[in-house]
C-alpha cells in the first residue's frame, strides 16, 4: 500500500470508530446519569384522626391518599427508584398528647423531609370544592420554585394522557401550602380529583382508576429525571 493510500485508509477507519465509540459514549454517559439512585418522598397527606375531605359517597380522602400512594411506591421501586413514604397505615404523623395535632403532624412531615436525603417530595391529596360539576387531576408547584413547576408539569402531562380529554385542568402555582412553603427540596402536591364530584368520586375508590392515577404520577416523574439528566448533559 503506498504511504498515501495507506493514511487515507487509516483516516476512514478513524472516522469510523469514531462514528461508533461518541454516541455510545454519550449513551454511557446518560445511562450513568440517570442510574445515579433517586429518592422519592412520597407525603401520604392526611392518617388518622384527621380524614382529609370526604367524598359524597362518603369515602375518606385520607385512605385514597394511601392507596394511591402504595400503588405509586411500588411502580417506583419497579423503575429502580427507592420510594419512602411518610406513613404507610391509618395514621398521622403526630402525638396522641399533642394539643395542635394538625401542626404537629405538618411539622413532624417538614422533619421527615429533612431527615430523609430524597431528591423530590411527592405529595398526594384528594380536592373537594362547592359546585359538584368541577372534576379533574391536578398539580400544584410552590411559586418561585423552577424545577418545582417543571416536576409539576411532567406529572399534570402524565394525568392529561392517562384521563384524557376530560382532565381540563393545568399546573398551579400556589405560595401558601405548608408542605410546599417549609419543605427544603423539590415538592408539588398531586390533587388526584374531586371528591365533590360523584362520578370522580366512585372512581377514585376503584383499585383500576387507583392503579391509573399511580400509574400518571410515576410517569411524570421519571420524566421529570429523565429531562433534568439530559439538560445536565447538554
Ligand atoms: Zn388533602
Amino acid at each position: 500500500m503506498k504511504k498515501k493510500g495507506f493514511l487515507e485508509f487509516a483516516m476512514t477507519i478513524l472516522l469510523l470508530a469514531g462514528a461508533f465509540f461518541l454516541p455510545r459514549e454519550s449513551a454511557q454517559m446518560l445511562q450513568s446519569a440517570t442510574t445515579d439512585p433517586i429518592t422519592v418522598l412520597i407525603d401520604v397527606g392526611h392518617g388518622g384522626a384527621d380524614s382529609g375531605k370526604v367524598g359524597v359517597n362518603g369515602a375518606l380522602e385520607k385512605d385514597i391518599n394511601l392507596q394511591i400512594s402504595l400503588r405509586l411506591q411500588s411502580l417506583l421501586k419497579e423503575a429502580g427508584i427507592t420510594a419512602i413514604l411518610t406513613r404507610d397505615t391509618d395514621k398521622g404523623l403526630y402525638q396522641e398528647t399533642d394539643s395542635n395535632k394538625k401542626l404537629a403532624d405538618m411539622k413532624a412531615r417538614i422533619q421527615m423531609i429533612t431527615d430523609v436525603d430524597a431528591d423530590i417530595v411527592v405529595s398526594i391529596h384528594q380536592n373537594s370544592y362547592s359546585k359538584s360539576s368541577v372534576s379533574g387531576a391536578q398539580v400544584f408547584y410552590y411559586t418561585s420554585s423552577e424545577q418545582g413547576q417543571q416536576l409539576a408539569q411532567a406529572i399534570q402531562d402524565g394525568f392529561d394522557y392517562a384521563l384524557g380529554d376530560r382532565n381540563t385542568r393545568s399546573i398551579k402555582a400556589n405560595k401558601d401550602y405548608y408542605i410546599l412553603v417549609h419543605s427544603p427540596i423539590v415538592s408539588v402536591i398531586c390533587e388526584c380529583g374531586f371528591l365533590s364530584n360523584p362520578e370522580e368520586a366512585d372512581l377514585l375508590t376503584t383499585s383500576d382508576y387507583q392503579q391509573k392515577i399511580a400509574q400518571s404520577i410515576c410517569n411524570g416523574i421519571l420524566n421529570y429525571f429523565q429531562n433534568s439528566n439530559q439538560s445536565t448533559l447538554s
